[in-house]
């Protein structure tokens, strides 16, 4: 890579990238989209399954009404046109985890096209375009090397119901495409169509890269990208894509089309197979199922009990808890962080304190213990009770700001409420002046010689006395108190 890349560009040199995202989020229903078998997560191996997940001869698909409500809740909340009439079509292809043969999903008439996402990076607004959003049935799961050679396949994922979400080639940045599918994820998860579980797979990404001179208009060759489940993924898998392709064509060379799998352990991507077309997968309608007619009064119901949305949840912290815009902003960026905060009020209504922890100290510990891309908030490790039970604790002065710090280590560390760790360890704040009068009394008698150097113009001795009080008292002295009798006495 010998020639030099221009200053801040996002990426290499004369070349711009090109980027769209494929997302499948596994809906929260309680059933599967054309059977009643459950779709809990981590059941036994094959234990939801029923003759028409299977892909029995004979057996028939109904539809999940509520795969279709969900659907047209995340088109209205993503500006999409709905369509009156949309068609279900098969995907063919062979795979052992694929029991029918084909994929029931929609081809050219999808339920909703033509919508857009609003993003924010870097404190730039960015509008990303969505060509599509359409219902299928999820396949099953191939386990290799469980059992020696053998693979075994495990079919309760089958026939569960997804909505898949494709963008315009709109994204140019590896932060664009982060922005992108960290406010789509809170999209889905505030209208609880979707956990966003990224580990577990509920919420799965691919990547379409090209790259093309600047101020040229036509696509590149794009290379998909396969098998990013985390937000970390996406980004280091398209760094990595973006830096290949630029390196084969500073070199004079071409772009194969094909697809890539990332292998998040080396960081590198490795082709899996030359790209198959459209055509390969011989799609066609579903001879099984009927268009599926969604009316206006289906659209205008689902509408009327649209959830508050990530933009008028942020709106709302701003007017209702005078919040600067940028708490407002990290704050709702995910359902859960925002559900946290105002469970936290609760317990204590001082919501400039409390954000001030959950954006410094808790997200702190959720970035270091890596619980970033995982959505259950069960997870966290200090309750939204307790940190608002510690945030009164400073207020009504029983603790110091930096006992606070002690004390919330603690609370990591054993999920004790903060009151119980405060009494136990002996930290209540001491604000009784005759106490603190006796301690510094002690300590400037212990150090006379110290003394005499502070009065002769040593000013910055009186750190060392303040250090002394608070060492005596274990920290627990009231700062302010200490300033003033030692000043006093000095
Ligand atoms: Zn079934």
């Amino acid at each position: 890579m010998s020639v030099p890349r221009t200053g801040s560009a996002p990426t290499g040199g004369d070349f711009e990238a090109v980027i769209g995202l494929e997302v499948h989020a596994q809906l929260l229903t309680a059933s599967k989209i054309f059977c009643g078998c459950s779709t809990a997560f981590g059941a036994t191996p094959n234990a939801n399954t029923c003759p028409v997940c299977l892909g029995m001869p004979g057996v028939l698909p109904v539809l999940n009404r509520q795969v279709v409500t969900f659907a047209i809740r995340l088109a209205l909340a993503t500006h999409c046109t709905i369509a009156s009439r949309s068609r279900w079509a098969r995907k063919n292809y062979f795979y052992p985890d694929l029991p029918k043969g084909y994929q029931i999903s929609m081809y050219e008439l999808p339920i909703a096209t033509a919508g857009y996402v609003d993003t924010v990076v870097d404190g730039t607004p960015k509008r990303v375009h969505l060509t599509r959003i359409h219902m299928e049935e999820d396949a099953g799961k191939s386990i290799h090397d469980a059992h020696g050679d053998a693979s075994l396949v495990d079919l309760n994922r089958t026939g569960v119901p997804l909505l898949e979400i494709v963008t315009e080639p709109d994204i140019r940045s590896t932060a664009e495409a982060g922005a992108y599918l960290r406010t789509l994820r809170a999209i889905v998860q505030y209208l609880g169509v979707c956990d966003g579980n990224m580990e577990e797979g509920s919420f799965r990404c691919d990547a379409n890269v090209s790259l093309r001179r600047r101020g040229v208009e036509t696509l590149g060759v794009k290379v998909e990208i396969k098998n990013l489940n985390s937000f970390r993924a996406v980004e280091r898998a398209l760094a990595h894509e973006i830096e290949r392709q630029t390196d084969i064509l500073e070199d004079g060379g071409s772009i194969i089309q094909e697809t890539r799998l990332w292998n998040a352990d080396r960081e590198v991507t490795r082709s899996m197979r030359t790209k198959e077309f459209a055509h390969d997968y011989r799609y066609f309608p579903d001879p099984d199922l009927l268009p599926l007619t969604v009316d206006q009064a289906w659209i205008d119901e689902v509408r009327s009990t649209l959830p508050e949305l990530p933009a008028d949840r942020r709106a709302r912290f701003a007017a209702q808890y005078e919040l600067p815009a940028m708490d407002a902003e990290v704050l709702t960026a995910r359902k859960d962080l925002a559900d946290y905060f105002e469970a936290a009020l609760e317990s204590h209504q001082s919501p400039k304190a409390i954000s001030n922890w959950v954006m410094g100290e808790l997200l702190r510990v959720v970035r270091e213990r890596h619980l970033d891309d995982d959505a259950r908030i069960t997870d966290w490790p200090v309750s939204p009770r307790h940190l608002g039970e510690l945030v009164r604790l400073i207020d009504d002065a029983v603790i110091s700001g930096t006992i606070a710090k002690t004390v919330w280590q603690e609370m990591l560390d054993s999920g004790k409420p903060p009151e119980a760790i405060v009494n136990e360890r002996g930290l209540v704040q001491v604000s009784d002046r005759a106490a603190i009068e006796s301690i510094v009394n002690d300590i400037l008698a212990a150090n006379t010689d110290k003394v005499a150097e502070y009065r002769g113009g040593k000013d910055k001795l009186f750190g060392f006395f303040v250090g002394q009080v608070m060492k005596a008292t274990k920290g627990t002295a009231n700062p302010g108190l200490v300033n003033d009798l030692l000043k006093e006495k000095l």
